[in-house]
C-alpha cells in the first residue's frame, strides 16, 4: 500500500531542516518527488552532488510549480519574499507550510502572498542541532520529537490533518497550538535559552582573567552545551530574536528579575533560598527525562554532536 501522502513536494532552502525533511521523507515513503531551491549556487551543487532532491532548481518558483506541497525551510527573516516568488505559480488545492521557528511574524509575512483556494499550514518541528546546510540533515531529527501546528483562521480540518500525517510519517509527535501561544512557549523553552547560552560564551571569551586555554580545558558539560548552543546559525538566530521580540523581552525580563534574586541570595548568604530554587528546577529536568525529550546519560546522550 502506498504511503505517500503528498505526491510532489517542494522544499524552498535546503539546509538542515530541509535535508533532514527529505531525508525522513524518504525513509517512509510518503512523496513520490521532491523538488528544491537554495539560494546560493553552491548549497544547489552540494544538494545535486548528494542527490538531495530529485530535482534541483535554480528558482524558487521552478521548484515549487506543480507541487502539492511547498515547505518554505529560509530563516524567518526571508519568509515572506520566498512566498511572494512561488505565490504564482502555485497549484490550486496545494499546500504552503513552513518550518520557522517563530509563528506570528512568519504568518504576517507568508500570510498575504497566499493566493486564494492554497492552503497555508505553518508549522515548527521542535527539533534541530548546532550544524547547517544541506549535508547537515539526517532522517531520525524528528523521530518522537514535537511538529507545532499553528493553522491559520480558516484552515480546513482535512489540510491540517493531511499536515499531521506527514509529520507523523516523519516520526514527530504533533500538537496543534495558537500562533501567539506558540511565540511565547518557545521564548522560554528555545529562545531565551540561547540568547543565555551567547552571553555566556560571550562573557567566558571577554573575561581576561581567564585563559581560552582554562576555558577550553576544564569546561565541564554545563559550559560545554553553552558553546554547543551559541554555535548555532547566526543569521536564524539573528532572525529569530528580530522576530519574536515581545515574548523573548517578556521571558528575558522575568530571567532578569529571578537572576537578581539568586545573587541577593548567594550576597546575604541565603542558602535555603538557593537550595529549595535548585530542588524546584531538578524536578522541572526530571520531568524532560521522564516525558522522553532527553536522557539521563551524563552528556545528556549527545555523544559529542548532533
Ligand atoms: P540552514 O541550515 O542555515 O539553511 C537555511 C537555508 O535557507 C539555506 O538553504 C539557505 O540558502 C537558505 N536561505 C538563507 N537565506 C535566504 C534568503 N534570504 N533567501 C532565500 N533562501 C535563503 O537553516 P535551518 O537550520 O535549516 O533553518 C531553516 C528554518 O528552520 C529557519 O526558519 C529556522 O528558524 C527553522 N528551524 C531551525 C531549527 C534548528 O535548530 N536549526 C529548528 C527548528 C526550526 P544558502 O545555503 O544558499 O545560503
Amino acid at each position: 500500500m502506498s504511503k505517500v501522502i503528498y505526491p510532489k513536494v517542494a522544499l524552498i532552502g535546503l539546509g538542515l531542516i530541509a535535508s533532514s525533511i527529505s531525508h525522513a521523507i524518504r525513509r517512509a515513503g510518503l512523496a513520490a518527488e521532491i523538488t528544491g531551491f537554495a539560494r546560493s549556487a553552491e548549497t544547489r551543487e552540494i544538494a545535486r552532488g548528494i542527490g538531495l532532491c530529485d530535482q534541483v532548481y535554480d528558482t524558487a518558483a521552478d521548484a515549487a510549480r506543480g507541487a502539492d506541497l511547498v515547505i518554505l525551510c529560509v530563516p524567518v527573516g526571508a519568509m515572506g519574499q520566498v512566498a511572494a516568488d512561488i505565490a504564482p505559480v502555485l497549484k490550486p488545492g496545494a499546500t504552503v507550510s513552513d518550518v520557522g521557528s517563530v509563528k506570528q511574524a512568519v504568518i504576517e509575512a507568508v500570510g498575504p502572498h497566499i493566493p486564494q483556494g492554497v492552503h497555508f499550514i505553518p508549522a515548527h518541528p521542535m527539533a534541530g542541532t548546532e550544524h547547517s546546510g544541506p549535508r547537515s540533515g539526517f532522517a531520525e531529527l524528528f523521530d518522537n520529537r514535537w511538529c507545532l501546528l499553528v493553522p491559520v483562521e480558516g484552515s480546513e480540518d482535512a489540510a491540517v490533518e493531511r499536515m499531521q500525517s506527514l509529520w507523523v510519517g516523519m516520526g514527530a509527535k504533533v500538537e496543534v497550538m495558537e500562533p501567539e501561544h506558540h511565540d511565547l512557549v518557545c521564548a522560554v523553552t528555545s529562545h531565551a535559552p540561547h540568547l543565555i547560552a551567547y552571553t555566556m560564551v560571550g562573557v567566558a571569551d571577554d573575561l581576561r582573567r581567564v585563559t581560552d586555554y582554562e576555558v577550553i580545558q576544564f569546561s565541564a558539560a554545563g559550559f560545554r552545551d553553552f558553546t554547543r548552543i551559541a554555535a548555532s546559525d547566526p543569521t536564524m538566530w539573528r532572525d529569530v530574536f528580530m522576530n519574536n521580540k515581545e515574548a523573548t523581552l517578556e521571558i528575558l525580563g522575568r530571567f532578569t528579575e529571578e537572576l537578581f534574586s539568586l545573587q541577593r541570595a548567594i550576597r546575604t548568604g541565603d542558602g535555603d533560598h538557593l537550595f529549595d530554587y535548585f530542588t524546584r528546577t531538578r524536578a522541572i529536568r526530571r520531568g524532560i527525562v521522564e516525558a522522553g525529550q532527553d536522557t539521563d546519560a551524563p552528556d545528556f546522550g549527545r555523544g559529542g554532536g548532533g
